[in-house]
């Protein structure tokens, strides 16, 4: 072993001149307890600063006059444990970022956000003193709350004002009155799961076969195990008796959903059957209680951590298996910050250094991990069937321009007419995508043909009828609806193509017997509402559920008998590598939401372009036919998985960003970077966002690209970003 003479640390500074380990003599009554992790006071020019103790050497590196000691640990532990200092090293490599950046992803939340320690392990707890308490008749919030808080008897402040959207006051009021009781307490669950029964269910024989390859490479080569089970396989279900195994052997797990709101069934079948081994990391809590439960975790107190992406960096010290639950989804890619990291391989490094488990989920695997299961760097375990041979639903495909040609003006097929109609009087329910929120898409002028714009973004504003007014999605910007064109004067201004609201408007219209409720990013602004609008559509307080692409997941609703599908090629039209991939992965995850009861399902998809082969295959829920044609595409092409891909992004003022963007190629092209393997510079597909343009690079490389930190200096209004492998290029 090395001896602890000089402790190298990362100067906890977010400035690149000190993104380097700097040389400390540790003192010799530090040797035998410092650790890597450790965080530490040391000298630096005449300040004193926080550094993290990241690597040991026995070897002087400094002249040994300017050789400074480090003055003493923060903490009695390493606050970070060793093998995540050595994620954080790779994550800087890997993504071009900054070794200091990257430590943060493992820090405590509230060291996050500002040098504080939140030292109170305690967090707000609301107890119901009374049940049957006589409230004011004009005080819904007040009721609104008893009734959260009357199957639980207690739960923290916290959840039960997000989840009762109701204000802080409201809760002062209801303890003036003696309703409820709210003190600190030191928190010992984080979930209160609702009651589910948790039936032991037997695995079907392909569960257990799936189960039995799990675990055979845990105890030998630990390849990462691509799990890919239809919708509705029972996926879940291995999950747990995989984690079961694993806390039989003293090991703890992290499981990843791609969003926590989106996954809240998910949830209650973990914390029932794990019971208070599970901690589940939601933005829900406050910054004190996320402290606290990191600190469990940290302790080693709770053994199975459920949360989105960043939950990847949880401090579990004795981690054994990391499960990422639809795997393709693309909230697992880092979209801010400088280390845009692939959630994917940040579990697969992370296991790889302590010696853990990975599975990946998915009905609808990335075409970059199919590929690597069929070339044997993953392993493939499949789910063909459904449980109890509930069989997968029929797809039928229809034509939206035979439908107009055939004199039918409604935004409705005549086939989705029928089952819609078939519904009424019966319990069943229906879902209905379309993935575009808002009235209409956007407002053309008939007479100029103009469309109105918004005035930051290269993008066409919303029509919302709800405010009567026209907005950005992509700024904030808003405006009133003009009465006449801003180009022409005319007065004939046209509200084109519909969005979720819109069809909201005409269900009603066409079908008044269905009552329909509606999730997307405008009912969803709240905190709460989603997990609101899905507990109403469960009990049945309405017949249609109509949304964007946020019903297309993982929602498990026994009475769907009907799914249908507007405009599914909408997102085809995206400028973007992985469009037909998300297309595909679309459908299958909508048609997935159907018949999953006792009853069986119907999927209608309606299309202008239905013999496209990502709707094709879906119809068929034919992945691997969907994935030889795309890979075939890849290949050619020299994509992803095939090559890397990276793309540099410019924005700011106009010219500026132009040369810049330039001066990059021109660097690329100097390293050596071949001319037919940059793609630009040119304006990105969204070439104007808030008022700051925007200029693009794309090269493919075979390798990931080193030394971008190297990067030709820019305009000082010019903002540069690189990301590897992105998942869109808007
Ligand atoms: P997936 O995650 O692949 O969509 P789930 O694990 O949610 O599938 O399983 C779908 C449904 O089937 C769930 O209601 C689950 O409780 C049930 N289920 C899973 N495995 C079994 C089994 N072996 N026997 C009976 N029911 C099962
Ligand atoms: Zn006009
Ligand atoms: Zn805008």
């Amino acid at each position: 072993m090395e001896q602890k003479l000089y402790a190298g640390v990362i100067v906890d500074v977010r400035a690149e001149a000190v993104n380097r380990i700097f040389q400390y003599a540790v003192p010799e009554s530090l040797r035998d307890t410092l650790q890597i992790g450790h965080r530490v006071l040391v000298p630096f020019g005449s300040r004193k600063l926080e550094g993290y103790v990241v690597e040991f050497s026995s070897e002087l590196d400094v002249e040994p006059q300017k050789l400074r000691s480090i003055l003493k640990p923060l903490d009695p532990e390493p606050v970070i444990l060793p093998s995540l200092v050595e994620l954080a090293r790779w994550l800087a490599e890997t993504y071009a970022g900054l070794f200091s950046e990257a430590l943060q992803h493992m820090l405590p939340p509230a060291t996050r956000y500002g040098r504080e320690r939140v030292g109170v392990k305690t967090a707000q707890v609301v107890t119901l003193l009374d049940p049957q308490p006589r409230l004011r008749p004009n005080a819904p919030a007040q009721r609104r709350a008893v009734e959260v808080l009357r199957p639980r008897g207690k739960m923290l402040a916290a959840e039960l004002v997000a989840v009762a959207e109701i204000s802080p006051s409201t809760l002062r009021a209801l303890e003036k009155q003696g309703v409820v009781r709210v003190e600190k307490e030191r928190v010992e669950r984080k979930v209160e799961p609702d009651p589910v029964a948790d039936p032991a269910v037997e695995l079907t024989p392909k569960q257990q076969e799936a189960v039995q390859t799990i675990l055979a490479e845990m105890e030998g080569p630990r390849r990462p195990v691509l799990l890919h089970g239809v919708t509705g396989s029972g996926k879940t279900e291995v999950y747990l008796q995989v984690i079961a195994e694993v806390l039989r052997q003293g090991k703890q797990a992290i499981v990843l959903v791609p969003e926590i709101a989106l996954t809240p069934q998910i949830l209650n079948r973990f914390a029932a059957r794990f019971k208070d081994r599970v901690t589940v990391l939601h933005s829900a809590l406050s910054l004190g209680e996320r402290f606290d439960q990191w600190c469990k975790i940290r302790e080693g107190s709770v053994d199975v951590v459920i949360g989105a992406r960043s939950a990847v960096f949880a401090p579990l010290p004795r981690l054994g298996l990391i499960v990422l639950d639809e795997e393709h989804e693309r909230t697992y890619k880092q979209e801010d910050g400088s280390i845009r990291y692939q959630t994917r391989e940040v579990a697969i490094k992370r296991c790889a250094l302590v010696g853990g488990q990975v599975i990946l989920g998915s009905a609808t695997p990335a075409v970059e991990s199919y590929h690597k299961a069929l070339q044997g760097e993953y392993v493939l375990a499949e789910l063909p069937e459904r449980v109890e041979q509930r069989p997968l639903p029929a797809v039928e495909i229809v034509d939206m321009r035979e439908e107009f040609s055939q004199g039918n003006r409604s935004m409705f097929s005549r086939r989705l007419q029928e089952e819609l109609a078939a519904l009424v009087g019966t319990d069943s329910q229906a879902i209905i995508l379309l993935n575009r929120r808002g009235f209409a898409s956007f407002v053309l002028c008939r007479e100029c043909g103009q469309v109105l714009n918004c005035p930051n973004c290269q993008v066409s504003l919303t029509y919302h009828k709800g405010i009567n007014r026209l907005k950005c999605h992509y700024c904030l910007h808003q405006e009133e609806l003009p009465i006449k064109c801003p180009h022409c004067a005319s007065r004939y201004l046209r509200q084109f193509g519909v969005g979720t609201e819109q069809l909201q408007e005409v269900l009603a219209k066409e079908f008044p017997q269905l009552r329909s409720i509606r999730l997307d990013a405008d009912t969803t602004r709240r905190k709460g509402a989603h997990a609101a609008i899905l507990r109403q559509f469960a009990q049945g307080q309405a017949q249609v559920l109509i949304g964007t692409q946020m019903v297309a997941k993982g929602l498990d609703f026994p009475k769907v008998t009907l799914v249908g599908v507007l405009a599914a090629d909408l997102s085809l039209r995206f400028p973007d590598i992985r469009s037909s991939e998300r297309t595909f992965q679309l459908l299958t995850q909508v048609a997935g939401r159907s018949g999953r009861g006792e009853l069986p399902g119907k999927v209608i998809v309606q299309a202008y372009e239905p013999t496209h082969f990502a709707i094709q295959t879906a119809r068929s829920h034919d992945y691997l036919a969907f994935y030889r044609k795309e890979i075939g595409f890849r290949r050619a092409l020299g994509y992803p998985p095939f090559r890397h891909l990276t793309r540099i992004l410019c924005s700011g003022p106009q010219k500026e960003v132009e040369e810049a963007c330039r001066a990059i190629a021109a660097y690329l092209l100097q390293q050596g970077i071949a001319e037919r393997d940059l793609m630009g510079p040119f304006p990105a597909p969204l070439g104007r966002i808030q008022g700051r343009y925007r200029w693009q690079v794309l090269v493919k490389s075979d390798l990931p690209l080193a030394g971008l930190n190297n990067l030709p200096a820019v305009h000082g209004d010019v903002q540069v970003t690189v990301d590897f492998d992105p998942q869109h290029m808007l």
